[in-house]
This record gives structure tokens, C-alpha cells and sequence, in this order.
């Protein structure tokens, strides 16, 4: 088994039989002409023809790839067209009297090398559009006819470089996956790779022997195995199938509602570390953000992340959802999430310690930062604040205060805010226990599955050698939640489920026959939960 790391273009995996792409070589010798009206006329006759392969291959990628992708090959007619270039040909053919294929082939390595040497990215990768260009009015001019290439059973297919009409000629059904020496992520090759949705990695030294062996195509990581061992196989076959019924999954609940068959509608939404995280929040259609842990903020930061830093953070996360409720917990730092600026004093018992809205309304400047962050941030979309690791009806109060006292200070500078919805984790105990008298005063509850289970149990989540009795379906959990989501209810507030449980769709049903309302998780678990919901009666 040998391993080898390239350069991700599209992520799936892809396992199957290496296929060596050789291109068919054309050789230009360069020859005088006697005749150079001849010769442009030869020339220009040629030229007709690969345009009209070009219409041929537009339509073509049309159909495959769609009409963006597609205008490449508009592109590459033009530049076929193109004066300066068509200029230069017959100049070279006109003037030094050397014969067409001669001329092209000059022309081409001239141009794609200015590309090349451009200081821009784009233009590089423009670079092998000329040569694509080229290389085929040099092989109409030689006499080859509409470029097809029959390949007989899907293979993994490697090449040193591909060019964008060359990718679309091939017989999608029989690609498996790309793997090139050159090329560029910005190339159109790439740019369709990724479209036709096949796996490809660039940049990887492909060698002779390795046609007709057995490889395996990580896109996710960018790796090319060859002859892969029994173990290496079998644990990608695992994950190449874990993938496909999650492309299945986006294929078919993308876009769906979330929704029983009997018409039952509940809110899935997304929990996220960061704004990074949002492409993945899309991608899995989460229909909100049901949890913004914001402390990572913090985490990721060598000092207090600025009232500015913040605000952008948090104003990205309010636009890219545009109009979808993106719910953002203010800081729950402390216990496992630790940062040297705050000078937090060792605990005997962090996870029962200083931590989260204990040190914020302790060390007030630092919530109150955070809050004008988030208000500011609030003019721009659906954002909700919630607080974490609540024990009373006094620190809710006494956080609505502060976030009062700091909306009066923005409408005294006249910035713009929105009255934002205001929720509390339901986390402990205690709160458990007071729940109808916390929903009278907040919109609504998120549970905290994670903490609650380690309170409830008494058990250090972060403890290995007790995950097994860290048991998230004890019935002291689960009824837990149920008495939330009855008091919260009761108490005029809506209910969701933001701890990993709300994943967990064995017990997707519990949850729905309990009442709830919302359930948050991780974006991979978006569509999985989708399809659990849409099961039920
Ligand atoms: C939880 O406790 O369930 C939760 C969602 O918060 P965190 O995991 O960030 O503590
Ligand atoms: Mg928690």
C-alpha cells in the first residue's frame, strides 16, 4: 500500500481501478510553405471546424453541467476568435512562411505563458484554456476528426492534466473519480469535476505502474492510495457508503420541510463554533442556527475579542442566514474551555465553578461587550440571544437588566437595533425544577442535553472512564425533558433541544410525542434528523 497527498478539488470518496489518461501526442514540426495563402486558407478551414466542435461540446456540457459551467466553452470560442490571437497566426504564416500547425503552436505556448505569469490566479488558470485552444485546432489540422474517448467500465481516472473539453467528453458514468499532476483548483477542469459532483485531487505524482491497479480517492482529505490494504479498504468502503447516503439524503430532503406525515412541523436548526461553520449550515439546508457557541470566539482570540470583532462576527452570521433565526449564546466560558487572558483561578470543581453567565454577571464589561455586539448585530437579521447555565429566576432577570440597560445606551447613540427574542439553556437541575417560573420570563428554553445529563447524573462529562454510565437516555434525563418542555409551554415559552441528544434519532419519536419544538445539532445531522421527523406518523 503506498499513500500519497495532493490537493483537494471535490469531496467524496472513490474506489475503483486506475485508469492512465495519455494524451494523444501530436508532434509540430515546423515547416517552410510555399504557398501562404494556401496555408491560411488550410488554416482557416480548420479553424470552422473546431468552432463547430466547440458548439458540440457546449451543448454537451449544457445538458451535463449547466449553463454557467458550460460558457467556458463560449470562452474558449472566443478566444479561438480572439484577434490578437488569430493575428499572430497568420503573421507567422503570412511572414515567416512556416505552416499552420507550426503557427498555432507558437501562438498557443505564447499566450498561455503571458497568462501564466499573470499576478492573478484567474488568470493563470487561463493559462490552460489557451492551450486547450491549441491543441485542438493542431489536431484538426492533423487530420483528427470530433475527439471521442471510449472508456469500457468506470475507472479512476489519472492524468497529468486535463483540459476543461477534454473532462466533459469523457463518459461521466464511466469516471470514478480525477486525479491529476497539474492543474489548478480554479481551473474550469476543476470547476466541472466539482459540478458533475465526481471526486478529484490535484498535484499528485501519478506514476506509470500504477495503471490497472486498485486505488482509493480521498477527496475529503486530499490522499491517493494504491493497493490499499484490506483494512484501509474496508474502512473507506465504510465511509465512501456512510457519504453516498448522505448525498442520497441531500439529494432527496434538501429543501423539504421538516415535518411528519401527519403534518406535525418542527424547527431543525444548526449548532456552530464559529462562522466558518455557516458554509456547512447551508450546504445541509439547516433551517436556523439554534445555537451560536460563542465562547469560541473567545477561545480562538489571544485577548477580549473587541465589541467590533464581534459585531462582524455575529452581523456575518445574521446576513448568511438571511432572515432565519440564528441563535447566539452569550459566553460559556470556564470548566473544559479555558483562555489564559481571563485569569480564571484553578477550581476543585470547574464544571460546578466560575464559569459561563456566572462570570458574566460578575465581570460585567465583558457581557455587556458582548451584548451591544449582538444588538448592533440584530439590524441586520434574525438574532436571539440565549444565556447559559442558568440556576435562578434572579440571573435571568438580572440579565435582561443589563441587556436593557444596553439597548437604552444604543438608542442614546441612535444605533439601530432589533428587540431581539431572549431564551436560557436549561442545563441543571434547578432549572429544571423552576422551568414554569423561568418561561414566564424569557421566549423560549433551549435544553442543554450535554450538561444536564453530567448534572443530572453526576457524572464529569469530561471524565473517559465514566462514559460509560454518562447515559444521556437515563430516565431522570428524559423525564427532564419532559418537564421542561410541559412548563415551558406552560409558561408561554417554545422548547428546543440543543444538546447532542437532539441528534439522536432513536429518539427523534420521544421527543416529538413529548412536545418539542425545536431540536439544534450539528449540520451533519441536519438531513439524518430531517428524514427521522419525516418518517413518523
Ligand atoms: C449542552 O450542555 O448540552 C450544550 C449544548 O452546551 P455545551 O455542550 O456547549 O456545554
Ligand atoms: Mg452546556
Amino acid at each position: 500500500m503506498e499513500q500519497y497527498q495532493g490537493k483537494t478539488i471535490y469531496n467524496k470518496i472513490a474506489i475503483g481501478t486506475v485508469f492512465l489518461y495519455r494524451k494523444k501526442e501530436t508532434q509540430v514540426k515546423r515547416r517552410h510553405i510555399g504557398d501562404t495563402g494556401a496555408e491560411i486558407a488550410r488554416f482557416d478551414a480548420a479553424k470552422e471546424i473546431a468552432l463547430s466542435q466547440l458548439d458540440a461540446i457546449y451543448q454537451k456540457a449544457l445538458k451535463e453541467v449547466g449553463a454557467d459551467n458550460a460558457a467556458i466553452f463560449k470562452v474558449h470560442k472566443m478566444m479561438m476568435e480572439d484577434e490578437e490571437y488569430l493575428d499572430s497566426v497568420y503573421n507567422i504564416i503570412r511572414q515567416k512562411g512556416l505552416n499552420a500547425e507550426y503557427a498555432v503552436a507558437a501562438t498557443g505556448g505564447h499566450f498561455s505563458e503571458l497568462f501564466a505569469q499573470m499576478d492573478d490566479a484567474y488568470m493563470q488558470a487561463r493559462a490552460a484554456d489557451v492551450k486547450d485552444i491549441s491543441e485542438r485546432l493542431v489536431a484538426v489540422l492533423g487530420g483528427a476528426g470530433a475527439d471521442t474517448h471510449s472508456l469500457e467500465s468506470p475507472v479512476i481516472l489519472m492524468a497529468d492534466d486535463l483540459a476543461p473539453s477534454e473532462t466533459v467528453q469523457l463518459d461521466k458514468s464511466k469516471i470514478l473519480a480525477f486525479v491529476t499532476r497539474h492543474g489548478s483548483s480554479n481551473s474550469h477542469t476543476a470547476i466541472l469535476a466539482r459540478t458533475m459532483t465526481i471526486p478529484a485531487v490535484i498535484g499528485i505524482d501519478i506514476q506509470e505502474e500504477w495503471e490497472g491497479k486498485t486505488a482509493v480517492v480521498d477527496g475529503y482529505t486530499g490522499t491517493v492510495i494504491i493497493d490499499p490494504d484490506p483494512a484501509t479498504l474496508e474502512r473507506m468502503t465504510a465511509k465512501m457508503q456512510e457519504d453516498e447516503k448522505m448525498l442520497q439524503l441531500l439529494r432527496e430532503l434538501r429543501g423539504k420541510e421538516t415535518v411528519t406525515k401527519s403534518g406535525r412541523k418542527i424547527h431543525l436548526y444548526a449548532n456552530i463554533s464559529g462562522v466558518s461553520d455557516l458554509a456547512q449550515v447551508q450546504k445541509n439546508d439547516g433551517e436556523g442556527i439554534g445555537l451560536f457557541r460563542s465562547e469560541f470566539l473567545y477561545l480562538d482570540s489571544d485577548d477580549y475579542p473587541t465589541e467590533e470583532e464581534q459585531f462582524k462576527a455575529y452581523k456575518m452570521a445574521a446576513q448568511n442566514m438571511a432572515g432565519k433565526k440564528v441563535i447566539v449564546r452569550t459566553l460559556d466560558i470556564g470548566a473544559d474551555k479555558q483562555a489564559d487572558y481571563f485569569h480564571l483561578e484553578k477550581e476543585d470543581n470547574p464544571a460546578m465553578g466560575y464559569r459561563a453567565i456566572r462570570i458574566c454577571l460578575d465581570r460585567q464589561e465583558i457581557f455587556r461587550t458582548q451584548l451591544r455586539a449582538l444588538l448592533r448585530a440584530s439590524a441586520f437579521g434574525n438574532i436571539s440571544i440565549m444565556f447559559p447555565m442558568i440556576i435562578s429566576v434572579q440571573e435571568v432577570r438580572e440579565s435582561k437588566r443589563i441587556l436593557e440597560e444596553e439597548k437604552t445606551r444604543l438608542r442614546e447613540h441612535a444605533i439601530l437595533y432589533k428587540d431581539v427574542e431572549v431564551g436560557i439553556m436549561i442545563e441543571t437541575p434547578a432549572a429544571v425544577w423552576i422551568s414554569e417560573e423561568l418561561a414566564k420570563e424569557v421566549d423560549f428554553f433551549s435544553i442543554g442535553t450535554n450538561d444536564l445529563t453530567q448534572y443530572t447524573l453526576a457524572i464529569d462529562r469530561q471524565n473517559p472512564k465514566l462514559d460509560n454510565i454518562y447515559d444521556s437516555h437515563h430516565p431522570a434525563v428524559l423525564r427532564s425533558i419532559q418537564t421542561v418542555i410541559e412548563n415551558g409551554h406552560r409558561g408561554g415559552a417554545w422548547v428546543g433541544i440543543c444538546g447532542e441528544l437532539g441528534a439522536d434519532t432513536t429518539l427523534t419519536k420521544t421527543f416529538l410525542d413529548m412536545g418539542i419544538d425545536e431540536l439544534s445539532v450539528s449540520p451533519s445531522f441536519i438531513l439524518p434528523v430531517r428524514e427521522a421527523v419525516r418518517n413518523l406518523d
